[in-house]
């Protein structure tokens, strides 16, 4: 075991100005993540949880503090260093499944892996494998527009495994789901982690964050309160 945490974020805080407002969305957020952790962020609407998980996954930096992941500080890396991070060490899941609606279920899962240059033979079996993972192997073929939402987010949850990233982020990924659907990617993200993932999980459901071993609030941009899942 390693005792150095995956992810150590230091005081950081956001600020974004629109129209001459100011928006304080993170406001010295402190918070640890070890390798093989479910970590859900809970809290009300503006409370700057889809910001912090953008700044999680390198979509946009803090105003200030620190991010270090796997002991290095993300602020020194270049743009290319900081999308090459993205692309292998980070997994993204979606409210919106995000799928790209003139690609096949396999086209998208094997987007990422074309970025960072996997070849053709070698990406085929890690998305084959991927959708094999989440039940969606029969459905290579298809286009997003002809799936369910439920089976939309699956296929995104296999766009986000297949690269074997790091850490899941996952941005309210039931909030489109009815229950029935929203139960069974829970239950397919609670697999992950049995099998070592680390997850962090957006959520504003109680029921959901039940499912993480461990729970921080955000209110206004702090973290209010940390609590067991
Ligand atoms: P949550 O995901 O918890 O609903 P967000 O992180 O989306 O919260 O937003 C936190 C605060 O930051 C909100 O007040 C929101 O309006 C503001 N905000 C988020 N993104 C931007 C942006 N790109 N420009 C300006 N303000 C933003
Ligand atoms: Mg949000």
């Amino acid at each position: 075991m390693t005792t150095q945490p995956l992810i150590r974020l230091d005081g950081i805080s956001k600020v974004y100005h629109a129209d001459e407002v100011e928006t304080h969305a993170l406001a010295g957020v402190t918070l640890e993540v070890r390798q093989g952790e479910y970590l859900a962020i809970a809290g009300p609407s503006g409370g700057g949880k889809t910001t912090l998980l953008s700044i999680l996954g390198l979509l946009d930096s803090p105003t200030s503090g620190e991010y270090h992941l796997d002991g290095h500080p993300v602020a020194r890396l270049t743009a290319a260093q900081r999308a090459q991070v993205r692309n292998r060490r980070i997994g993204f899941i979606f409210q919106a499944f995000n799928l790209i609606g003139d690609l096949t279920v396999q086209g998208n899962v094997e987007l990422p892996l074309a970025y960072r240059k996997m070849p053709a033979s070698e990406r085929r079996r890690a998305a084959a494998e991927a959708l094999e993972r989440v039940g969606m192997a029969n459905r290579l073929n298809h286009y997003p527009g002809q799936l369910s939402g439920g089976q939309q987010q699956r296929v995104a949850v296999a766009r986000a495994i297949a690269g074997r990233p790091a850490v899941l982020l996952a941005d309210e990924p039931t909030g489109n789901l009815d229950s029935v659907n929203g139960a069974a990617v829970m239950g397919l993200l609670r697999e992950l982690h049995g099998e070592g993932a680390t997850i962090c999980m957006v959520t504003h459901d109680p029921r959901y964050a039940e499912h993480a071993q461990r729970t921080v609030h955000l209110f206004d941009g702090r973290v209010s309160e940390e609590g067991p899942g």
